[in-house]
């Protein structure tokens, strides 16, 4: 089988001349990887593992399987993935066949796992795509979680409607000019607020938990506190309270912890204050936000994957 015929039609067309994400890098990603993300056409695969530090109704009592991709189409000076998601990155599962990968998710549901979560996915739709209806003919119904930074085209989210369960978006910045800075996509904050108001459209602001409060269906934002950002984090919220609804499930995260990569940083290079995430949530609960989930202020311990290892997280 060519490396092509996993795709369905369309996207074997837009592999071809990359127009997927907002960069429009019109290279073909079937003669390699030379786009902003650095990923061909394959399944760029660096990890599958069950993954149980995500939100609780994210990872539900036995953990998600977590598939990461490699590659990314930001490039956060930040990026706690950065052993995976720079390009060129080596990865353990690179080059791996549709149907090992297969074999892999059903061997982690067959232990009581009831979710497949797609991690950093936006340079890969037709990737995803390709997993979840491969899964499908396999008769594996997974709840599907679409784990995005959210740098996505209005296009891109229309066409998974139907096939994810669960959108588990970023919002990052509002403002172009620290989007520029840090992620290097100046039009970061409208790009993506239009991807998560194609999704607030398709699932709207209620979030559907099973029995064990796991989600099944709906829509959770994500947003990092970064520090000497507390300013920029109360307008993210105010934008998400104001434009969408104060009534959407939300995360807020202190998890941020400086890389090595930003050691010498003038402001990203230490963890966020107490008092700064404390003003964050305070704005929070006066703007209304009813359903979501706050962090402890050492829950970035629990978030320190080593890629290079089969079980990053553990
Ligand atoms: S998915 Fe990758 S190659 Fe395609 S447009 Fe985006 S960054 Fe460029």
């Amino acid at each position: 089988m060519k490396q092509a015929d996993i795709y369905d039609n369309n996207d074997q067309l837009i592999l071809e001349n990359c127009t997927l994400c907002p960069r429009e890098c019109r290279v073909n990603r079937f003669r390699g990887g030379t786009g902003y993300c650095g990923m061909d056409a394959g399944l760029n695969i660096a990890s599958i593992c069950i993954h149980r530090g995500e939100e609780p109704s994210i990872s539900g009592p036995n953990g998600i399987c977590n598939i990461f991709f490699a590659g990314c189409n930001l490039h956060c000076l930040y990026c706690q993935n950065h052993e995976i998601s720079r390009p060129g990155s080596a990865t353990r599962n690179h080059g791996m066949e549709l149907h090992l990968v297969l074999d892999h998710i059903e061997e982690i549901l067959s232990k009581g796992i009831k979710a497949v979560g797609f991690v950093s996915p936006s340079h890969v739709v037709p990737q995803v795509k390709t997993i979840i209806k491969g899964l499908n003919s396999r008769g594996q119904k997974p709840i599907t979680v679409y784990n995005t930074n959210s740098y996505d085209k209005l296009e891109t989210i229309r066409s998974l409607s139907g096939l994810i369960d669960v959108y588990l978006p970023d919002y990052k910045y509002v403002t172009p000019d620290i989007a520029s800075e840090y992620s290097g996509a100046s039009d970061y904050p409208e790009v993506a607020f239009k991807a998560i108001k194609e999704m607030y459209y398709q699932k709207g602001s209620t979030l559907t938990v099973d029995e064990n409060g796991r989600a099944e269906n709906g829509m959770l934002i994500r947003h990092l506190v970064l520090p000497c950002h507390v300013e920029e984090s109360k307008n993210v919220l105010r934008s998400i309270a104001e434009e969408l609804s104060p009534g959407v499930h939300l995360s807020l995260m202190s998890q941020y912890h400086p890389t090595s990569i930003v050691r010498n940083h003038p402001t990203l290079n230490r963890s966020l204050y107490k008092s700064e995430y404390e003003t964050v949530v305070a704005v929070m609960e006066e703007l209304g936000f009813r359903n979501g989930w706050i962090q402890d202020m050492d829950s970035f311990q629990n978030y320190r994957p080593d890629f290079s290892r089969e079980h990053p997280f553990e």
